[in-house]
């Protein structure tokens, strides 16, 4: 077996200094922006010239931890709750909450008791008497506990970039006499829908959506300077997972696993969820090691360290595709993308592998000696970790320990620090 070693994810962060004029009173606004699905190596892949500019004169994170599941709505409420997915209560694109009946996906997604159980930032900053805005930010169109932002839009995919930054900046330089908003949330899709359509993988589709992806930072920039916000507020890019190859080759069948009489499926890939029909340990004993890639969990025993367990929207039993693998309920081809427009799912939401030496996790124990080197790759379970080609080595491991100065395939790595102008 080979593994891919893909990258988990990106961040940029980028603090511009809130400067001392003497207009500015209080705190400087926030105004964070994501760019859906921005896998950590594209930075290295890609030139970006406006992001690296942005960068430059800023602060690049190391690393963004994104919580369980790599899916874009538990991910971008994270990201605006500071909560792990079971305590805001966004598990997944797909859900069934088993008291009220009440089922929730990304076509259905405006009922707000799906929401109330977390409050986000925009509502937050309602408190403190500032106003706030979110633009089609997952969540900002729904009325939770009866309040939106001060200024927001219903979620419209044909919105472009340039009009979403338009309406934002404009909410946020107020209006001469009134204040502006003082936070803001800012999403756009790209790169993920076309990480989804065209695979990471695909350097021709990635390199001109990234162009893409990077014009819109040049826009927001250049947008910030015309209205006077630029070095006066401060600025996050960032965003909420990366993106790994699917191929029809790796494709767990649960059809091979079980009839699929004895349960109701939930959710799909890369993590499905399920509701047995029938005695859930009858179930579980059906999946569990039925396919090498796959790992099934009942829901007691979810691994602590997924904080993927204490909701009643997480059904009875979750099974954990590796990366670069698809589950599917039967056939030989990957499903298409969820809205049919892009074609088939050649990218899908990676699983962690890689850590810096200081940012492997306490709850490893492996960190605080000088034999453990710079980076470090952990495989997920039953994969082994090989330099290239097609066998397994002579004794298996699982886990690799690379020694090398080369930070090429981690997470951003330099940090930097300047103000603004
Ligand atoms: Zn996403």
């Amino acid at each position: 077996m080979l593994l891919n070693v893909v990258l988990g994810f990106l961040c940029g962060g980028f603090a511009l200094a809130a400067g001392n004029d003497p207009a500015t009173q209080g705190p400087p606004p926030l105004l964070l922006v994501s760019f859906d699905g921005f896998r950590a190596d594209y930075l290295k892949r890609f030139h970006m010239p406006n992001l690296e500019l942005l960068y430059s004169q800023g602060v690049l994170v190391e690393q963004l931890t994104n919580v369980f599941i790599t899916k874009t709505f538990p991910n971008h409420y994270s990201l605006v709750t500071g909560l792990y997915a079971e305590s805001h209560g966004v598990l997944a694109s797909s859900m069934y909450d088993p008291v009220s009946h009440k089922h929730f996906s990304l076509r259905n997604d405006s009922d707000p008791w799906w929401w109330s159980e977390a409050e986000p930032l925009w509502l937050t900053a309602l408190d403190s008497g500032y106003e706030t805005a979110a633009m089609m930010w997952p969540g900002s169109d729904v009325a939770i506990g009866n309040r939106t932002a001060t200024h927001f839009l219903p979620y419209d995919a044909a919105v472009t970039f340039r009009q979403r930054l338009g309406n934002v900046t404009s909410w946020m330089a107020g209006n001469g006499k009134e204040k502006g908003a003082m936070f803001a949330a800012l999403y756009w899709e790209e790169p993920d829908r076309s990480g989804h359509a065209f695979g990471p993988d695909n350097n021709t589709a990635m390199a001109a959506v990234l162009k893409e992806v990077d014009d819109c930072v040049g826009l927001m920039v250049s947008e910030l300077r015309r209205v006077g916000l630029w070095g006066k507020l401060n600025l996050v890019v960032t965003s909420d997972h990366g993106m790994a190859q699917c191929s029809a080759q790796r494709l767990i069948r649960l059809d091979d696993c079980l009839h699929p009489d004895n349960y109701t499926l939930v959710d799909l890939t890369p993590v499905a969820a399920l509701i047995p029909n029938t005695d859930p340990e009858a179930v579980f004993g059906l999946l569990n090691g039925c396919h090498p890639h796959m790992t099934a969990y009942l829901k007691k025993a979810i691994p602590e360290r997924l904080h993927y367990r204490d909701n009643e929207r997480i059904q009875p039993i979750i099974l954990i595709a590796d990366e670069g693998w698809t589950i599917v309920q039967r056939g030989n081809k990957l499903p298409r993308y969820p809205e049919a427009v892009f074609g088939l799912l050649n990218g899908c939401h990676p699983h962690m592998t890689a850590y810096l030496k200081k940012a492997i996790p306490e709850r490893l124990h492996y960190r605080d000696n000088e034999r453990i080197q710079p980076i470090i790759l952990i495989a997920d379970e039953g994969w082994t970790i090989v330099q290239r080609g097609n066998k397994l080595p002579r004794c298996e491991i699982s886990t690799g320990i690379v020694t090398s100065n080369s930070n090429q395939n981690l997470v951003n790595i330099s940090i930097k620090r300047s103000h603004a102008e």
